[in-house]
């Protein structure tokens, strides 16, 4: 009974998380930080029984790269990436699961400007305000960086337009994988600041960039 419970609170959560504005997260989860634990077991539960973890490929691909990228992790979690990887890891959430995590909403991270090599987005591009998201990723990366972006094969209702969007925001595509069942995942490189910057805050978001909510299954 318990356990049907906490799986109903974290596909209530979880749906709160994709369909409102990202820095809402903040608030949803400080003024109820048990709603925080229960949508994190939940995650792990649904990832646990995926073929395979994304953020396990980000370890590989990073591991294969010089330890002395620096790496945003937007959306960390349990910070998996940063335990699994000798570079140096800023790590994002709402709330912490571990010591490392700064606490912040991911569409403003406290970071200077063209400060990281790598930004990683590993199911964590959640919130209505997409667009701003990633102009804060594109701000924080230096030109020519990489950003990583896993999510659930689902949300991407027309892929095509969503890496035009992100082409918009200055992401050129290097890489995708879109054959996984469950999740997909890109590399793309920062070729330049925005086209039009401060496109989320004009009301200009970028045509194209919405995903779906990502409702994970009833169990
Ligand atoms: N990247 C991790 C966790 C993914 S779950 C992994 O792959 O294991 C998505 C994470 O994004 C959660 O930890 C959630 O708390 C975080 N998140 C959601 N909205 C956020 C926001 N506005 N700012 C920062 N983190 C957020």
């Amino acid at each position: 009974m318990e356990e049907r419970l906490d799986s109903a609170r974290f596909r209530y959560i979880n749906q709160q998380l994709y369909t409102r504005p990202s820095h809402e997260a903040v608030r949803l989860f400080q003024e109820d930080p048990e709603a925080f634990a229960v949508y994190h077991r939940g995650f792990a539960q649904q990832v646990a029984r995926w073929p395979e973890n994304p953020v396990l490929r980000f370890v590989r691909y990073l591991r294969n790269r010089p330890a002395s990228l620096v790496v945003a992790d937007f959306g960390c979690g349990d910070c998996t990436l940063a335990r699994s990887i000798r570079n140096k890891v800023h790590c994002f959430d709402v709330m912490a699961l571990d010591s490392r995590v700064t606490v912040c909403d991911m569409s403003q991270v406290p970071l200077e400007a063209a400060s990281v090599d790598v930004v990683v987005f590993c199911l964590a591009l959640m919130g209505t305000n997409l667009c701003e998201i990633l102009e804060e990723a594109n701000r924080v990366l230096r030109v020519g960086g990489t950003l990583l972006v896993a999510e659930v094969a689902s949300r991407f209702g027309d892929l095509r337009a969503f890496l035009g969007a992100l082409a918009g925001l200055g992401f050129r595509l290097v890489s995708k994988d879109v054959s996984g069942s469950h999740f997909y995942a890109m590399e793309l490189q920062k070729e330049s600041p925005p086209r039009n910057p401060g496109g989320a805050r004009t009301g200009k978001t970028a045509a194209g960039l919405a995903l779906l909510p990502c409702l994970y299954k009833r169990r």
